[in-house]
């Protein structure tokens, strides 16, 4: 709840306004039990525990990378469904990936998180808990976020504004949204839409090809919306926004990584404040995809550079932990053993 939410719901109940500031201080210090909440009369405690329930979320699994110290998380919500999280640590501090629903119906080829479709969308409140649950753990503050874990955020628009809007909020986690990115696979109204919120986050579009043709053959999303009409949608954004947009390309060996991908992308790329994000393709048990070598990934790089695109290639964290997302979830639940945890 909204702070102005909350004062609502305790005029409701008989109780005074100025307790809402207090409880959504403790809720976004990640206090999960109302018992700790010292500051409120015992009465307001009890009611409250009658009443209310704090999300949160509890490790299953705990995965922490001998390479570089990123930690992944598999979490369960309530009823038993499981997410996963990822904590990264940089020079600027740590960062957390949180999903933002349990699987995803956008069946890209290549993700491990839609092979199973989409099972339900996350609350506000989940995606923040996963936050408050890595600050918990490692004793840390995050500062900054990337809505790149399980699930399409913009097929769960209304959740994922909310969380954006309160993340940032001044009395809760105060994460400013230029620490925030949002990827999306490229839902054209979802992003239509966010435009008209004006946030100052960075919005992330997973392009992953340079035409419809080999687009369609990878993400069934772009048979609904081809990448003319996501393209023009972004250059809306982006007059709006003012902001510089973020494509993912993950490279896929002999399916998107040849120099005349590379000169076709450039060329889409024109008119756009853009910057891209060479991903090698991470490989998932399930499909045949191979990230190319790195002669080639440079080499992509390279002409896209020599062309006036802006591109860089995704440092990869977590590369003995199964960092990508969905492959930890889908190993829990075909009960694999991990071997790494073992090993932890
Ligand atoms: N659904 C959103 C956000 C979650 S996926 C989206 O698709 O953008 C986050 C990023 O991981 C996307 O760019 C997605 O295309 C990419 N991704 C998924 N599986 C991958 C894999 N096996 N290798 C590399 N990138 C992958
Ligand atoms: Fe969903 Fe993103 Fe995975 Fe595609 S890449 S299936 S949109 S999570």
């Amino acid at each position: 709840m909204f702070p102005d939410e909350l004062s609502n719901f305790l005029v409701e109940i008989g109780q005074p306004k100025f307790r809402a500031k207090q409880i959504f201080s403790w809720l976004h210090s990640g206090i999960c039990d109302f018992d700790l909440m010292t500051n409120l009369p015992k009465t307001l405690r009890e009611e409250l525990k009658e009443r209310c329930y704090i999300a949160d979320v509890s490790i299953v699994r705990k995965l922490e990378s001998k390479i570089d110290g990123t930690v992944k998380y598999l979490y369960s919500l309530y009823d038993g469904e499981t997410v996963e999280s990822v904590l990264m640590k940089y020079e600027h501090g740590y960062t957390v990936c949180i999903s933002t629903q349990v699987g995803c119906r956008m069946g890209c080829s290549f993700c491990a998180s839609g092979l199973n479709g989409l099972f339900r969308n996350l609350t506000a409140s989940e995606m923040l808990a996963q936050i408050m649950a890595a600050q918990r753990d490692n004793n840390i503050r995050v500062s900054n976020v990337v809505m790149m874990g399980m699930g399409e955020p913009l097929d769960n628009f209304e959740q994922s504004v909310r969380f954006l809007q309160l993340v940032s909020h001044n009395d809760g986690m105060n994460i400013g949204l230029r620490h925030i990115s949002l990827s999306t696979s490229g839902l054209v109204p979802g992003i239509k839409r966010l435009a008209e919120y004006n946030f100052p986050i960075t919005l992330s579009v997973s392009l992953h090809a340079p035409n419809d043709e080999i687009r369609k053959s990878i993400m069934p999303v772009a048979k609904s919306y081809s990448i003319e009409q996501l393209l023009s949608v972004c250059r809306d954004y982006q007059s709006v926004t003012t902001r510089r947009i973020s494509f993912e390309y993950a490279l896929m060996e002999g399916v998107n990584d040849t120099d005349a991908c590379a000169e076709e992308l450039s060329k889409r790329m024109k008119g756009l404040l853009s910057h891209i994000n060479l991903i090698p393709a991470n490989p998932v048990k399930e499909n045949s995809f191979k990230k190319p070598d790195k002669k080639r990934i440079l080499r992509f790089q390279k002409l896209l550079e020599s062309k006036g695109i802006n591109a860089t290639v995704r440092r990869t964290l977590g590369a003995d932990i199964d960092a990508s997302c969905g492959q930890l979830r889908r190993k829990e639940k075909e009960g694999e053993s991990n071997e790494i945890l073992q090993q932890n």
